[in-house]
């Protein structure tokens, strides 16, 4: 009676919704409102099923070769996941076996602790600054290891390569991992640091700047001994992860590197746009270089727009949570999707009791 005595407890993460409906605008999980480049149609629809009946390649190397390419690292310098939260996941397992607690900011990616507490890994949360910054000095003290995105999320904020290295510089031994998830939208690369640094871990996605959310892949790039440690626990694991049109597909979005730049191009000038539009209703957030902006207002109330905004089908994403329960997190959609946000938005304000006030 008492096998329950025995469990890994966890709470898990929390995914952001995903509607069943489809007549809805959905700005509330960071996807690419494109879709991937036509050359991924090409693949799926040649691919001969019955090729389905063997084993995948357990490197990817079609996958990997590919973006070596692109990257100009060695292909034996890349790691690829089934998304970017398998890859981070396999790292936390890999490269976070202290005692000592692993560092990451109060506010971000809410899977971190998530996975510390999973693989019972000690950690301690940085409080970020009142303007939600990284101060590259709380990050000097003992750990066991470091992770944050840049940027970062639910924020947005884009931190400078020299914030980035000084981190990495005072820390030589540890491993630090920089989540770069929206790196592609108007943010440099901490890639340009990987020959000075062997301790230093990049970790980027298909789900966002690259329209594949639903693919599932993502990759690490670091140096060779570190990706030697992360495979040596993956293939402890599971070896075949990634299957393989998957990996066929995920090669051919990484080549059509003209789409690429079209399409996060088009997306970092509908933020800028959509900032404009939000600073005219009186919104804040803090400057934002990735595919959301984190937007608060000073006179009404975030869950109560999010409510409303949802009343009309539009989703965003809201978190009742210290420091950020007056913001909301709008993912840049299409320019006629926003156009609809903007609208509803507009006879929400007009219509709402302002805080305080209900
Ligand atoms: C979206 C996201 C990920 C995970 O993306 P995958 O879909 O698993 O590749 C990781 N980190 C951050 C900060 C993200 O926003």
């Amino acid at each position: 009676m008492n096998w329950e005595s025995n469990i890994r407890r966890v709470v898990p993460y929390t995914p952001g919704e995903q509607p069943k409906c489809t007549d809805v605008i959905k700005l509330n999980t960071n996807e690419n409102p494109y879709p991937p480049t036509l050359r991924v149609a090409e693949i799926l629809s040649n691919y001969e099923y019955h090729r389905m009946r063997l084993y995948p390649d357990t490197n990817s190397e079609v996958l990997v070769n590919a973006l070596a390419d692109f990257y100009k690292v060695k292909p034996s310098q890349i790691f690829v996941g089934v998304g970017s939260d398998d890859v981070i996941s396999m790292a936390f397992m890999t490269f976070f076996n202290s005692d000592k607690p692993i560092l990451f900011p109060d506010i971000t990616y809410s899977f971190y602790d998530v996975w510390a507490d999973v693989y019972r890994i000690p950690y301690k949360t940085i409080p970020l600054t009142e303007d939600f910054r990284i101060d590259p000095a709380d990050y000097r003290i003992e750990n066991g290891g470091i992770i944050f995105p840049n940027p970062n999320a639910p924020t947005g904020v884009l931190e400078s390569l020299e914030t980035v290295e000084e981190i990495i510089r005072a820390n030589p031994d540890s491993v630090v991992m920089v989540d770069e998830a929206y790196i592609d939208f108007g943010g440099k690369s901490a890639l340009s640091l990987l020959d000075k640094y062997e301790n230093l871990l990049v970790i980027q996605t298909f789900s966002k700047s690259r329209s594949m959310a639903g693919m599932r892949i993502g990759f690490a790039i670091g140096s060779e001994k570190m990706i030697k440690y992360l495979n040596d626990v993956k293939f402890s694991v599971n070896s075949y992860t990634m299957n393989p049109l998957t990996q066929l597909c995920g090669a051919e979005a990484v080549k059509d590197t003209a789409y690429f730049e079209k399409t996060t191009q088009r997306i970092a000038a509908t933020r800028e746009h959509a900032k404009e539009r939000l600073t005219a209703m009186g919104f804040t957030y803090p400057d934002s270089m990735s595919n959301f902006i984190f937007a608060s207002h000073p006179d009404y109330d975030a869950a109560e727009i999010f409510a409303a905004l949802k009343e009309r089908r539009i989703f965003v994403r809201h978190w009742n949570k210290p420091r950020i329960s007056q913001y909301l997190r709008i993912t840049i959609g299409t320019p006629e999707e926003m156009e609809a946000f903007f609208t509803a938005l507009e006879e929400i304000l007009r219509t709402l009791p302002k805080r305080g006030n209900a």
